[in-house]
């Protein structure tokens, strides 16, 4: 029997909340399916942490991380610590640290889920954003001169370098091909943004010529939201940059009826590191502690992990189980339910145990 070691970053906020849902889903999972057991180890790197100790997490932390199988990460970020002090202090060190530059996010709507978009339903909106997660305008590079003063000027510079945009175009490019419709939209801003966006373009029109069979087109990212509300049947597998599809992914989320059932797999495909799997959501602090948070990303996510792991068979039944207990309607108040994250969390459960899942 296969074990896998699964890191555990529950970190702030409903983070502990969803994943200790998820983690119950897992479990269930691996006793109903006999093949593999999980072997969860939970870290405390979080915004406690860093209140504590002054940071995140601990020098070597990547160096622990190394020998899992997969981390299973909740969400950063504290009413009382600067964003951009959680956000550098943990997510991005691991995403980086470990190369997982592609970064990928399904969405669908789930039965029984209602789109804020009028005559969409269940079938109308499936997509996958693949969201380049290792430079452009998240390389860290900037600065700011003549602090404070008057004449301050501050500096983000996004870094495309053409390794990069190659392999995020194919990592593209071949999960296109393997969806039914094999069929590609490109998001960029190269009308104004003239260098690295322009070699955007150009890399997809190279990349495009080893997937025949995949179809492709080109968006100018505030075009794409237009689509993405209009005509979001016209869409499919969708790549951005690391800012644009950061951006996308919270309006797909949201069209999906609520950012509680969006997942992302941050992925090294090369498999070099341990690759990671989060809700789309931050900490929510406005729901933290009430029992509500919806739990349905982090299913989400844990599928694609054990998708990932190869366990293609239990992530299929987790998504099964999942679409059952949407239909039912035993949800959260972010989508129109009642229930708590417990009960939801039971009600998948049950279905993973149930016969016919
Ligand atoms: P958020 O995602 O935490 O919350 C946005 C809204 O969506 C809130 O009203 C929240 O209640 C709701 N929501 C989010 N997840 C939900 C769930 N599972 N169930 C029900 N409702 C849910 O975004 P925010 O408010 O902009 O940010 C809060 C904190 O989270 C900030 O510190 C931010 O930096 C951080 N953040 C972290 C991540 C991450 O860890 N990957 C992502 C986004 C934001
Ligand atoms: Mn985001």
């Amino acid at each position: 029997m296969k074990t896998y070691r699964i890191a555990a970053i529950p970190a702030d906020g409903i983070g502990p909340e969803v994943i200790a849902a998820g983690l119950q889903a897992l479990e269930a999972l691996a006793r109903r399916d006999g093949g593999f057991t999980v072997d969860v180890t939970e870290f405390d790197w979080s915004s406690d942490r860093y209140k504590r100790t002054g940071a995140l997490m601990p020098e070597d932390g990547l160096d622990q991380l190394k020998a899992f199988d997969a981390i299973f990460f909740g969400a950063v970020g504290a009413p009382d610590v600067p964003d951009h002090i959680t956000l550098w202090g943990l997510r991005l060190p691991i995403c980086q640290g470990f190369d997982q530059y592609a970064n990928v996010r399904p969405t669908k709507i789930m039965p029984g889920i209602s789109s804020p978009l009028s005559n969409v339903g269940p079938g109308d909106l499936d997509w996958v954003i693949v969201r380049e997660n290792s430079e452009g305008e998240y390389s860290g590079h900037g600065g700011r001169a003549h602090k404070g003063m008057p004449e301050e000027v501050g500096t983000e510079v996004a870094i495309f370098t053409r390794v990069g945009v190659t392999r995020i175009m194919r990592y593209a490019f071949r999960l296109a091909q393997a969806r039914p419709r094999k069929f590609l939209t490109v998001v960029t801003k190269s009308n104004a943004q003239r260098f690295g966006m322009v070699m955007w373009d150009e890399i997809a029109a190279e990349v495009s010529k080893e997937f025949p069979d995949v179809t492709w087109d080109k968006m100018l990212v505030d075009a794409m939201t237009v689509r993405m509300v209009k005509d979001p049947r016209s869409l499919d597998t969708i790549v951005a940059t690391n800012l644009h599809a950061d951006i996308l992914s919270d309006l797909a989320g949201a069209l999906a009826g609520s950012l509680g059932v969006a997942p992302t797999a941050n992925i090294d495909p090369e498999r070099r590191y341990p690759s990671m799997f989060e809700p789309i959501h931050g900490s929510a602090f406005d729901i933290t502690g009430k029992g509500i948070a919806n739990p349905v990303a982090t299913f989400w996510t844990a599928a694609q992990m054990l998708e990932h792991l190869g366990e293609t068979a239990a992530a299929a039944r987790l998504m099964r189980a999942v679409e059952k207990v949407c239909a039912d309607r035993v949800m959260t108040p972010d989508v129109g339910g009642d229930a708590t994250t417990q009960q939801v969390t039971d009600a998948v459960c049950d279905a993973i145990r149930g016969e016919n899942i």
